[in-house]
């Protein structure tokens, strides 16, 4: 052996060595692993992870380690201009905010909506200008570039049912997911404006009354739909919903002209009945509630774009601003992040993970065949198909992005370093105008599997998400320490990321994405293999009572370690004789488990104080990793788990 290879192998020793030690760390060996798996494997970690102002989970601390990377490339390349200058000056304006107020963005929206905000006129006792005559359908329509959605009839951009590359614009009645409006917020906000006491009680009783009728609107329409999808243009659409201008509404609506007929309309469970009760509501209410209520949900909506500080707290400012930045600029951070640090590891990591993505693959085609679930051969097909088609993109940005392509992407743009609120008022408009891009179903400079346009809130987020465009997007941030690394002994890959990517890849068959096949459009054999699932989810709804929406993520969390565990011990050319010794009192499949279920190790007692952090999809960590992982058919036996032990699993469910 030469000595580079002798110092090599040793540094390959020490890195395991201390990945091992660090994992162990987290665990609490004090607790039994029968009877609070997750409490065993992570009861230590917020010992280690302690900067609780800055992260509370895992998940959390990636986020907080890459924007710390993403900062420190910004600070350094701010002066170089072109796309740095651009992000800085939103960075630098976010930071420097003293006290975010939410009515500036009032302020700056009168003259576009040339509108007065009944709140802003100097005397409160005298009518509002526009009592009498209030343009509510316009106004809407114009406050949808802003990030305003859900109020009075939502809209989206989608996809047609039987052609997933062709977008469509959706509408569909209110949303009964939004957040309604607490009465003592409301209140509290009016005082905040300055209004007394009495008028401000008045004014927010007036408008719990319109939320409350809408609420029961919504609720009936959500009740009474049968979940319709029709496509109209637009002299269809106003010939079969004459009750709005809906001419009126989308040249509001949209930033630039379209041909009516190139623009088709997809209505989903919006009708008659529904715009007729919407009407007479509204009609009940004055203009000035009216306006009101739009502008309460816009303050809702908005909130979400004001960075989050505390007195004194600067770094959490200057965290949230770099997080905000992200949800604005995916397409710029995911550039300077590849130059500045995951360009570097790219080749050899996108590597590894795509030999892990395969493993998986070629384990689920196992399973296909072993055919548990009496499958027929064209329902097995449909499955196959898509396995085979879905993508894995690792990092979401084209190959070979110059900074030439980036300025002209972002040319619209002119963020300056003092302007906070026109800045995000700019980029929501930005993004809104990409969104409408869409619509044209025109090619566009990148294809479609090249860069993905993800919506704000998915692109905040470091974690590996399952898209509808049959692909699993892969952050360049969470491909490092402690999650990821070449490095790494196959172990702990399998563990770590093989859960990761195995539980996304699921998602594509999971209850509400196996309707639509490999291209993304809705087919009939979908909804036969669904049929298949009825065993799995009365065997796993009699053992846990669950919402309905964690059915799929629990699904996805079973079959995901199904997967990886398989891929890793079932495979004789993947397992290194050296991982397969103890190490300690650990046996390798003990370490699998507890490494993967590392990945979710949190803080508990303050993530449960938290208001929001709550993931109502996935469930509370602990309870999640608690109720899935004994599924697992070798769990109970790694860990010597007997009847009656909370952890022990009478019946374990299968799936594929
Ligand atoms: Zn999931």
């Amino acid at each position: 052996m030469c000595t580079w290879t002798l110092v090599r192998s040793r540094q390959i020793k020490e890195f395991n060595e201390r990945f091992l030690q660090q994992m162990l760390r987290n665990m609490n060996e004090s607790i039994d692993p029968c009877e609070d798996f997750y409490g065993y494997a992570c009861g230590k970690w917020s010992e280690n992870y302690n900067d609780s102002d800055s992260y509370l989970d895992m998940p959390g601390y990636m986020e907080y380690k890459y924007n710390l990377q993403l900062l420190r490339v910004l600070k350094m390349e701010q002066k170089q201009g072109g796309i740095y200058e651009q992000l800085w000056a939103y960075y630098a304006s976010c930071v420097d905010l003293t006290s975010p107020a939410i009515n500036e963005f009032l302020h700056l929206l009168e003259g576009e909506l040339q509108l007065e905000w009944p709140i802003f006129r100097s005397n409160q006792n005298a009518t509002w200008r526009n009592e009498s005559q209030f343009d509510w359908l316009g106004t809407l329509a114009k406050l949808r570039s802003y990030g305003l959605n859900g109020v009075f009839i939502s809209q989206d951009a989608n996809v047609r049912r039987d052609n997933g590359s062709h977008y469509v614009l959706m509408l569909a009645p209110q949303s009964a997911e939004a957040t309604p409006f607490n009465e003592q917020s409301i209140q509290d906000l009016y005082l905040a404006f300055g209004l007394d006491k009495s008028s401000a009680k008045q004014l927010t009783a007036k408008l719990m009354q319109l939320e409350w009728r809408l609420g029961n609107l919504t609720l009936q329409s959500v009740n009474s739909s049968i979940s319709s999808l029709v496509e109209y243009t637009l002299s269809q659409l106003q010939q079969r919903l004459p009750q709005l201008d809906w001419r009126h509404y989308l040249s509001n609506l949209l930033l630039e002209r379209q041909p009516d007929e190139q623009l088709l309309l997809q209505v989903h469970s919006l009708n008659a009945s529904y715009l007729q009760q919407l009407q007479l509501i509204l009609g009940q209410s004055s203009n000035e509630t009216i306006c009101y209520y739009l502008m309460f949900k816009l303050i809702y909506a908005l909130n979400t774009e004001l960075p989050m500080s505390s007195e004194g707290d600067t770094k959490s400012q200057s965290m949230s601003c770099v997080q905000l930045l992200r949800g604005h600029m995916p397409l710029a951070i995911h550039y300077i992040y590849e130059t500045h640090n995951y360009g570097k590891r790219r080749q050899q990591t996108d590597a590894a993970l795509q030999q892990l993505q395969h493993k998986l693959r070629f384990e689920f085609e196992r399973l296909l065949l072993e055919n548990h679930l009496q499958l027929g051969k064209q329902e097995q097909a449909y499955v196959l198909e898509e396995l085979h088609s879905l993508r894995l993109k690792i990092g979401n940005l084209p190959p070979h992005l110059t900074k030439q392509q980036l300025l002209e992407y972002y040319k619209q743009l002119q963020l300056r370093p003092n302007d906070f609120y026109g800045n995000t008022l700019q980029l929501l408009q930005f993004y809104n105008r990409r969104e409408q891009q869409l619509l044209r179903n025109k090619p566009s400079v990148w294809s479609s599997q090249d860069y993905y346009q993800l919506a704000g809130v998915v692109e905040r987020s470091s974690s590996p998400v399952k898209i509808f465009q049959n692909a699993v997007l892969v952050p360049q941030g969470y491909l490092q320490l402690p999650l990821f690394d070449v490095r790494l002994p196959m172990l702990h890959r399998h563990a770590q990321f093989g859960f990761i990517l195995a539980h996304e890849l699921q998602h594509a068959f999971d209850l509400f994405h196996i309707v639509y096949d490999a291209r993304g459009n809705y087919n009939a054999t979908g909804s036969e293999v669904l049929q298949h699932f009825d065993n799995f989810i009365s065997c796993y709804s009699n053992a846990h009572n669950v919402p309905q929406l964690q059915l799929s993520e629990s699904m996805a969390d079973l079959v995901g370690l199904r997967l990886a565990f398989a891929s890793y011990f079932d495979h004789k050319e993947t397992v290194v004789a050296s991982e397969q010794r103890p190490v300690g009192k650990f046996t390798a499949q003990q370490l699998f488990f507890i490494n993967s279920v590392q990945f979710l190790c949190a803080n508990m007692q303050q993530i449960g104080v938290a208001a929001g952090s709550q993931d109502v999809e996935h469930g509370m960590h602990n309870e999640r990793v608690n109720r899935n992982w004994p599924h697992h058919e070798h769990f109970a036996s790694t860990f010597n788990c007997t009847v009656g032990q909370a952890m022990y699993q009478p019946q374990t469910c299968r799936l594929w």
